[in-house]
């Protein structure tokens, strides 16, 4: 059975054809500047690598444009359209209306309307959203579409975790709380940690740390608290996103600078983080080389990094009552030895203790000193077989 994976951002959609017998990406591709002049790349796993330009004024003619790659003799890998059994959708945000994986039932049924009502939570991903679902709906009319909610694996989280101290009404009026995102990534690897653990009942610190980045603190497979909040924008420093800060600082920052709203949404999220810190670039790898170089703002953005990190594992140890596990994944994560062996020293007060030379071993998977009562593992993410697996449970009608 094959499913197709969609991740549709604002001016890109990127996919992803799964062999569920299998549990294999066997193709994968990127339509970037969607409304601009559309820029294709596509692979099909044991085949040459395929980039064209091809203009793409909206997501339906994305769509399209992946399914004729999908399907192409010479460098697809399935022979026709109909051979696609279901489509699971990333949905960043679900707020509280989205929680569970859910089946599409139809241009105007209630799941599109529940997804219409996330849009003040994350405007630009949701219109995303809506317009790749809407093109694979005209492109594959008739195939199943499933949602997959960011948000859906932090559902779990005690009233203490995910309530802001703000006016109650006002928070009920807007639906205002903690909701989290990367969910299917921390679903994923605290579920590989488990299993590696041998014990459901592990107590784990999961690092997602990207461009975007998140920590969950994930007690017996369900997720206690995680760092990011209403939108992404909250928790530690990223590429371009300030992570938490004294609220105090934006309307003193508005008031001073005369900035709007909405453009200091844009300060936030697009010039803070890495970015705005180092003057540099909001790539790790370019602060990395900065810093490498004596750029001392560029040391002090990787610094704040590792110390949060440490931060938020003390904090959700403290929140869990114990620490059998912290896991790092994603860009950051699975690549980034120095910034795993920086957030991970002087913490033996915790049992943690890094193999050093295992850290610095690209792939390895267990990077704990032998004596360390933690463990310590490098997970790589698949958000994508998360969302397909979902995708196929749901249209099969198994449990997830
Ligand atoms: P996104 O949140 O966009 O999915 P990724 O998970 O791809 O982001 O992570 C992007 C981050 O990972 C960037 O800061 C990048 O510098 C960093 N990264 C990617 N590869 C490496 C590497 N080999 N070494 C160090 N950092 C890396």
């Amino acid at each position: 059975m094959f499913i197709l994976v969609v991740n549709a951002g604002s001016s890109s959609l990127k996919y992803q054809l799964f062999d569920m017998d299998r549990e294999e990406m066997i193709a994968k591709g990127l339509c970037e500047r969607i409304g601009i002049d559309g820029k294709l790349t596509h692979t099909t796993v044991g085949k040459e690598k395929v980039k064209k330009d091809i203009p793409m004024p909206t997501h339906t003619e994305a769509v399209k444009v992946a399914v004729e790659c999908l399907t192409d003799k010479e460098f697809g890998c399935i022979s026709d359209m109909s051979q696609i059994s279901a489509v699971g959708h990333r949905i960043v945000s679900g707020g509280p209306w989205l929680i569970n994986s859910v089946q599409i039932d139809g241009p105007d049924g209630k799941v599109l309307e529940d997804l219409h009502k996330c849009f003040d939570l994350a405007p630009l991903h949701t219109k995303a959203h809506l317009q790749g679902i809407e093109g694979c709906m005209s492109i594959m009319p008739g195939v199943p579409q499933v949602l997959v909610m960011d948000t859906a694996f932090h559902q779990t989280m005690p009233a203490q975790a995910y309530t802001y101290p703000i006016d109650y009404e006002t928070a009920q009026k807007y639906a205002i709380r903690r909701y989290g995102a990367h969910g299917t990534s921390h679903r994923y690897v605290s579920g590989k940690a488990i299993e590696y653990l041998g014990n459901k009942n592990a107590k784990i610190v999961t690092c997602h740390l990207g461009n975007g980045s998140s920590i969950s603190a994930v007690d017996g497979g369900k997720c206690v608290d995680t760092s990011m909040g209403l939108t992404p924008l909250e928790g530690v420093i990223m590429g371009s996103r300030c992570g938490s800060i004294d609220p105090a600082i934006v309307p003193f920052v508005m008031e001073r600078e005369n900035i709007p709203a909405d453009k200091m949404g844009d300060w936030m999220n697009k010039k803070c983080g890495f970015l705005g810190l180092s003057g540099v670039s909001s790539d790790l790898r370019d602060v990395r080389e900065a810093a490498a170089n004596g750029n001392e703002r560029a040391k002090l953005a990787l610094d704040i990094l590792a110390y949060q990190i440490k931060k938020y594992i003390g904090a959700y140890a403290a929140a869990m009552n114990g620490l059998d596990c912290v896991v790092f994944t994603a860009g950051i994560g699975e690549n980034d030895d120095e910034m795993r062996a920086a957030a991970m020293k002087d913490m033996e007060f915790y049992g943690i203790k890094l193999d050093a030379e295992k850290n610095k071993q690209r792939g390895c998977f267990e990077i704990h000193a032998d004596d360390s009562r933690v463990k310590i593992l490098v997970i790589p993410t698949n958000e994508e077989l998360v969302i397909a697996s979902d995708t196929l449970a749901i249209v099969t009608g198994k449990e997830i």
